[in-house]
């Protein structure tokens, strides 16, 4: 089946219908976004096919490709566009995926060479099928960036490494990232069917391994609302990713790409996701954004320098 296009997918306007959910949905106004027309929206897009590289903001029909792109941040999608997992709320495509790609590292580093970027995203499909998981390739590309343009902040957002997290861990936080993210995605009851091939304590472990080998990486975790989460359980996740050390928190509303995915069971409001936004400041990070529209790479150069500097001012305090 062909994929829907980011933007006939975001302005579809039509009820959501599932064989045991009746139509009833429309997407609220708060969710619908224009269409990218800028001129930089084309460069950005020209740059990424001409150095073949792939992003998740296409692959993953994100809403915010239009303000992203015009704004020259992209985040790019390492090892591939093709996943070895089949996550329900996920667009990228499931297969086998093809060999590794030798000169990526450095086109990534051309990219943000050109694109001038001061801070970049840096993202992979899940490659079970890799010895390493593909954590070899994180670390090149991060040595491609220090070496092609040493000012440009490195956030990466990786998968579970399921199996070898540890030596996965230990040899990215080695090549030193500014920022280590990783989604638990949903709450912990709706893995079974939202997030199948991972373990949500594994994933927390994870981030927890990050901040045990390097306290100073600064950690940060997603979740998508409107899956069928109740409001306590999300309270329990920020719970259990203070416990891990997270320092940013982002939260945002899930958008069905594709009638085969999960369905949308409810549209978080702007006033809930604030409500949610002052509950994690409260319980303590150091960053957070929620809003119908965050994503994990969305203003991610903007909310680093918040972080950065929010840090810096509690440790003058000497309270971090
Ligand atoms: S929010 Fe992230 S994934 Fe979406 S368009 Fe922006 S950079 Fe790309």
């Amino acid at each position: 089946m062909r994929k829907k296009s980011y933007l006939a997918a975001m302005n579809d306007l039509s009820p959501i219908a599932t064989p045991d959910q009746p139509a009833r949905q429309r997407k609220p106004e708060w969710i619908r976004v224009k269409a990218p027309t800028s001129k930089e929206f084309g460069a950005t897009r020209d740059l990424m096919r001409g150095l073949g590289l792939n992003t998740v903001c296409e692959e993953a029909a994100c809403p915010n490709i239009g303000e992203c792109w015009s704004k020259k941040h992209a985040t790019v999608m390492i090892l591939g566009d093709v996943c070895t997992r089949a996550c329900a709320f996920c667009n990228v495509k499931t297969g086998m995926p093809r060999a590794v790609d030798r000169d990526e590292p450095e086109h990534v580093a051309q990219a943000a060479a050109k694109l001038g970027l001061e801070h970049i995203v840096i993202t992979s499909v899940d490659r079970d099928d890799l010895p390493d998981g593909g954590a070899g390739q994180f670390v090149k590309v991060i040595q491609a960036l220090r070496r092609t343009t040493p000012g440009t902040t490195i956030e990466i957002l990786t998968p579970d490494f399921r199996g070898r997290m540890l030596a996965a861990v230990e040899a990215i936080v080695a090549a030193g990232p500014d920022v280590y993210n990783h989604n638990l995605e949903t709450v912990p009851r709706l893995y079974p069917t939202i997030r199948p091939g991972a373990r949500y304590y594994a994933s927390l472990r994870l981030l927890e391994e990050v901040k045990r080998h390097n306290p100073l990486i600064f950690t940060k975790s997603g979740v998508m609302l409107g899956l069928g989460e109740q409001r306590l359980e999300v309270h329990q996740v920020m719970d259990d990713m203070r416990v891990a050390g997270i320092d940013f928190l982002t939260m945002g509303q899930y958008l069905r790409p594709t009638p085969k995915h999960a369905a949308v069971e409810e549209f978080v409001t702007p006033q809930a996701f604030a409500a949610y936004g002052a509950i994690a400041r409260a319980k303590g990070f150091l960053q957070v954004a929620a809003s119908p529209l965050t994503r994990s790479s969305y203003h991610a150069g903007e909310d680093f320098a918040q972080m950065r500097s929010a840090r810096a001012a509690l440790l003058a305090k000497g309270a971090r």
